[in-house]
């Protein structure tokens, strides 16, 4: 049976060009952080076997850059969207600009820079702020600490959870992503028939089927789109 569509629900799946304007570098763009930095080297689940300092030096860099950011208008106009509607903020994005521009019920499937889990117990994580880990930082049961993110190889966090939101939603908005990270970019293709579906980005690189597809910055664009959906309210 076809998933009953929820006209009040709106899911916005976000990638790192929504927080390009607030400074931090979006993966593949020309200035990406993969041309400074082999994947290989830091976001592996082998990199961490070879050289785990290498790999924590890199995330307590971002984790400074990150935490000194500020949500831009982006971010803020999707929290103001609580105010009509039922949102939740899918992201592949590990910094927590959504969360401190207000937004509520942020599902992050790549995980979260501002935590840490233990390597010995996934369950064991820990909220560190803007803390550095480094090596000899172990958890409760005695094992060291790696950063709380989805490396290359490894299963995306709440997969399932965010595919029956995409499914269920009135209105889907993907701002920011190249949609090359899968399986992250694939849940797109799993938004409702009758959604009203839009994509925005500064390159447009996937048009996926039924969007509604937006050439700009986050900034602009996602506060234009806010404003129309506000003022038309949620449909019954
Ligand atoms: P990506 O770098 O592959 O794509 C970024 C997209 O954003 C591109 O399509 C680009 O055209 C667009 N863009 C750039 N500036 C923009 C702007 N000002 N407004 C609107 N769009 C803009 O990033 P991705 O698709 O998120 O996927 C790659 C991986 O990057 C993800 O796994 C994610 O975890 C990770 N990442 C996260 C952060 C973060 O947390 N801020 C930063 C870098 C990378």
């Amino acid at each position: 049976m076809p998933d009953q569509i929820d006209h009040n629900k709106v899911v916005v799946l976000t990638g790192a060009g929504i927080s390009a304007e607030s400074g931090l570098q979006t993966f593949r763009d020309m200035n990406g952080l993969w041309n400074a930095y082999s994947i290989d080297e830091v976001a592996t689940p082998d990199a961490w076997e070879r050289n785990p300092r290498l790999v924590l030096e890199f995330y307590n860099e971002r984790r400074k850059k990150a935490v000194a950011a500020l949500p831009n208008d982006a971010h803020k106009a999707i929290a103001a969207l609580e105010e009509k509607y039922e949102v939740r903020v899918i992201t592949q994005n590990v910094d927590d600009l959504h969360e401190r521009a207000g937004s509520t019920k942020v599902i992050h499937v790549h995980g979260e820079l501002v935590k840490a889990r233990s390597t010995a117990d996934p369950s064991l994580v820990y909220e560190i702020g803007g803390k550095e880990i480094n090596l000899g930082d172990v958890c409760d049961k005695g094992s060291q600490l790696r950063p709380h993110i989805v490396w290359f190889g490894e299963e995306i966090h709440n997969h399932e959870l965010s595919i029956d939101h995409i499914r269920t939603a009135g209105k889907v908005l993907v701002v920011g992503t190249s949609l090359t990270v899968y399986p992250a970019a694939g849940m797109v293709t799993e938004a409702h028939q009758q959604a009203e579906k839009i994509l925005l980005s500064l390159d447009i690189e996937q048009r996926p089927y039924g969007f509604h597809c937006m050439q700009g910055k986050a900034v602009d664009l996602v506060p234009t789109i806010v404003r129309r959906w506000m003022e038309a309210g949620a449909a019954t």
